[in-house]
């Protein structure tokens, strides 16, 4: 039983933070409360940041996504704007999370405070170099997502709010793939592969193969990346993939546990980024509207 002195609700950004600040005793942040009630901290009371505005999905006027932290997974899985960006990488992420009546409560910015190594946003948005707003009484800050996560359960947050996400709108023209392993539907991700190349030409220009569940956070193969990042698209032949898919799984530094072992999950992270890049890649030289770029399988 979870014990609370008090359950405040924030009405603006502004406010959050504030009740957050002012004691007495040690409070947290409360979104859709999925994770919370899982597992409740000892606190002394809750900052509720459903009604505090930032449950907006927006293009701002340059093309850029913004997606509020207090988003719902299930407005993210069916929003016109997160499904058409990217291939719609994010809103399959989010349309894999849990169940329907999990993803109508559960929010972004809580599966990425969580910080658990398998939050299934986590990769997708790392492939599309999401950057986080984060603010407290007297500052706000931006730093990219990769950043963000300092362990399991850990972020850098230290008491501040994530208000919100940025995708830029050269990131939703990226060619994206992902592939996420379970042992069934509902269950917590054994390995996450998301992979998103920004094509220009006959060339890759950034390349990003973003991995979760096989490492304390979730993590960027950026060794893996460099060797397909700048590359001309005819040099990207089967042994390269084979060889930046190898590099990945090196990269990777999974656990083993009751899902799976850890050599299992490293050898699925090279299976599936050597898939994932093959078809991003094809899909790239066949820009036709259909042309397979596939948001996320299950
Ligand atoms: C049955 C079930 C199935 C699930 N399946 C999946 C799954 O398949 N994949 C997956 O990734 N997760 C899954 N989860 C975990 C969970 O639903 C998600 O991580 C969800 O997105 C958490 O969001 P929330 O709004 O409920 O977070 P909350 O429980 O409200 O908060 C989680 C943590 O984030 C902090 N927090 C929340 N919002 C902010 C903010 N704006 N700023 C600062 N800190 C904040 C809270 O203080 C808390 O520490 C599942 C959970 C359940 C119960």
């Amino acid at each position: 039983m979870w014990e609370l002195k008090e359950y405040r609700i924030a009405g603006s950004v502004g406010e959050a933070v504030a009740m957050m600040r002012r004691g007495p005793g040690k409070g947290v942040y409360i979104a859709g409360g999925t994770d919370l009630f899982l597992f409740p901290p000892a606190c002394d009371y809750v900052v509720d940041v459903n009604h505090a505005g930032m449950s907006s999905i927006a293009r701002t006027p340059d093309g850029d996504l913004f997606i509020g932290a207090a988003a719902t997974l299930h407005d993210i899985a069916t929003s016109p704007l997160v499904t058409g960006f990217a291939g719609g990488l994010v809103s399959a992420a989010a349309a894999h999370c849990g169940n329907r009546p999990v993803r109508t409560t559960a929010t972004i910015g809580g599966n990425l405070c969580n910080a658990l190594p398998s939050a299934d946003l986590a990769p997708a948005l790392l492939a599309l170099d999401a950057v986080c707003y984060i603010a407290d009484e007297d500052s706000q800050e931006s730093l990219p997502l990769e950043d963000f996560f300092t362990g399991p359960r850990r972020t850098v947050l230290d008491g501040r709010l994530l208000v919100g996400i940025a995708l830029s709108a050269a990131a939703g023209e990226r060619r994206a793939q992902a592939r996420r392993l379970t042992r069934s539907a509902e269950d917590i991700a054994l390995v996450q592969v998301a992979v998103a190349l920004e094509i220009e030409g006959d060339r890759v220009g950034a390349a990003r193969i973003a991995l979760g569940s096989v490492a304390p956070v979730p993590m960027r193969a950026m060794l893996a990346e460099a060797l397909v990042e700048g590359e001309l698209i005819a040099n990207l032949d089967p042994d390269r993939l084979a060889d930046a898919a190898a590099i990945a799984a090196a990269e990777c530094d999974p656990i083993d546990d009751h899902r799976a072992s850890a050599e299992y999950r490293r050898e699925m992270v090279g299976v599936l980024t050597r898939r994932l890049l093959a078809s991003a890649l094809a899909a790239a030289t066949d820009m036709s509207p259909d042309s397979g770029n596939e948001g996320g399988a299950a």
